[in-house]
């Protein structure tokens, strides 16, 4: 632990001179930073006090390997050693970017096999929105524009992510929502999407939402294939395929953001591969590194490659960030990849899923208040009503999400509150390296933090 003073004055600096992302600023103006974190190793995280907290929310959904991997800084030191950066503008090249490249082909599914660098999810959404939109323009078909995105659906903080997010906290922020960003508001009914229009939700659905913007002007429909930071909603079977058969129908492309999912959060290497969808561009992010070193990609099939590489003879695609396929941060994701596969991460994902859920019954049938609990690998969450049985939900400013976490916070676990109209739920995302007794440990402390606000 550091002194006191020490301790008083980075929070005191904090105060004055950090303004923190997703943060409320008065708050924040009045209490300081909530945590200083100044060592993490495997699922834990150790303040500057010296407590160490369970990191169920593997940070921001993205320390997939857990925290302290010698092995990564290895990685890093060797390839910065060697050739920091080097750019890949004009055609210039470098090995690991050229390794990440192969190795993605390789584990995701169909031909998505091409990929293009960024630096994170929302980067790699807006890549996609101008790559797409770039395509139906030399195609001749101009029109399609039009980006298809669900309510509740988060694609990130850039203006084009932004717009494609469906949660208007985030969008009344950039009060310059971008044209031609719609959202569908009927969440996974897949009846609907494939075509019965004797349901009352039809209108709101995606294929609903299609029609009435006209088939021909839409550019590409984007749905995370299980939705996070939304509020942790796993589709029922059955409708990521209808969401394909639908784009196919239409010749809308179908862009799956992978950014959470990615890289065996699911129990699948990709969320898409529970369904057995191939998308047409898969965005990915967070996992891909773990988080050791910033990172995203925009994964193309080699169809569509094809075709832009033939309707694009002589045009560049004009768009490239300085640090697309930087070179540490490229063998960074091959070591972390590496470790995902070497460890079987991704099947004690899925093995620890069961563990979780057992878990959750436990919760329910020991606390009225939980409900609705759910897991996908290690992607979890449950809901908290005031009545379970009459489903009446807490009032809002009893804000009974981020109270429970609050009482979490003091068990040193680590989770996230997700608050909308009426809604309260807790979500999960511990790292994939997780085990039977750690998973027990969280349940025990959860029990404990309910406990205590009930
Ligand atoms: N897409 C999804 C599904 C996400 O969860 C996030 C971030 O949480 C993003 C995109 C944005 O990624 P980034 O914060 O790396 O820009």
């Amino acid at each position: 632990a550091l002194e006191n003073t020490t301790i008083n004055e980075l929070k005191e600096s904090d105060k004055k001179y950090f303004l923190h992302p997703t943060t409320s600023i008065k708050q924040h103006q009045a209490n300081g930073p909530s945590f200083i974190f100044k060592e993490g190793k495997g699922i834990y995280l150790t303040d500057i006090n010296g407590d160490q907290y369970i990191d169920a929310m593997s940070s921001l959904w993205n320390v997939n390997i857990g925290h302290g991997r010698e092995e990564i800084a290895e990685a890093a030191k060797e390839q910065m050693s060697t050739l920091a950066y080097s750019s890949c503008f004009q055609g210039f090249s470098h090995e690991p970017v050229i390794r990440l490249s192969e190795k993605l082909a390789s584990i995701t599914p169909g031909d998505l096999n091409v990929s293009f660098f960024t630096s994170g999810g929302s980067e790699s959404n807006d890549t996609a929105f101008k790559l797409i939109r770039h395509y139906w323009k030399l195609k001749g078909e101009a029109k399609r524009t039009k980006i298809i995105g669900v309510k509740r659906g988060y694609h990130g903080i850039t203006v084009g992510a932004t717009s494609a997010t469906g949660i208007d906290q985030f969008q009344n922020m950039a009060t310059a929502k971008a044209p031609d960003f719609v959202h569908a508001t009927t969440r996974f009914k897949t009846n609907c999407e494939l075509g019965d229009k004797s349901d009352p939700d039809y209108a709101g659905s995606i294929r609903g939402t299609i029609e009435k913007e006209g088939t021909e002007t839409v550019a590409a429909i984007i749905v995370e294939p299980v939705m996070g930071a939304g509020g942790l909603f796993i589709p029922p079977a059955g409708y990521l395929q209808a969401l394909r058969k639908l784009c196919d129908e239409y010749g809308i492309l179908m862009i799956a953001d992978e950014v959470i999912c990615g890289f065996g959060r699911t129990g699948k290497m990709f969320g898409v591969d529970n369904w057995d969808v191939v998308p047409d561009v898969m965005t990915v992010a967070k996992g891909i590194t773990s988080a050791y070193i910033q990172l995203g990609a925009v994964i193309i099939t080699e169809r569509l490659r094809n075709e832009l590489a033939e309707i694009s003879p002589n045009d560049v695609f004009f768009h490239g960030f300085t640090y697309s396929g930087h070179t540490t941060a490229c063998a960074i994701a091959l070591k972390n990849i590496e470790i995902i596969e070497r460890e079987d991460l991704v099947g004690n994902a899925k093995r620890m899923e069961a563990e979780l859920m057992k878990g959750f019954k436990y919760l329910e049938n020991n606390h009225s208040i939980v409900t609705k609990s759910r897991a996908i690998g290690l992607l979890a969450g449950f809901e908290l009503l005031k009545d379970r049985e009459k489903g009446v939900p807490f009032d809002q400013a009893i804000m009974a999400a981020p109270k429970v976490v609050g009482e979490c916070h003091k068990r040193k676990l680590i989770v996230r509150p997700v608050v909308f109209e009426g809604s309260n739920s807790i979500v999960f995302a511990p790292p994939l390296i997780t085990n039977k007794e750690q998973v027990e440990t969280i349940i025990n402390k959860l029990s404990d933090a309910i406990s205590a606000f009930e």
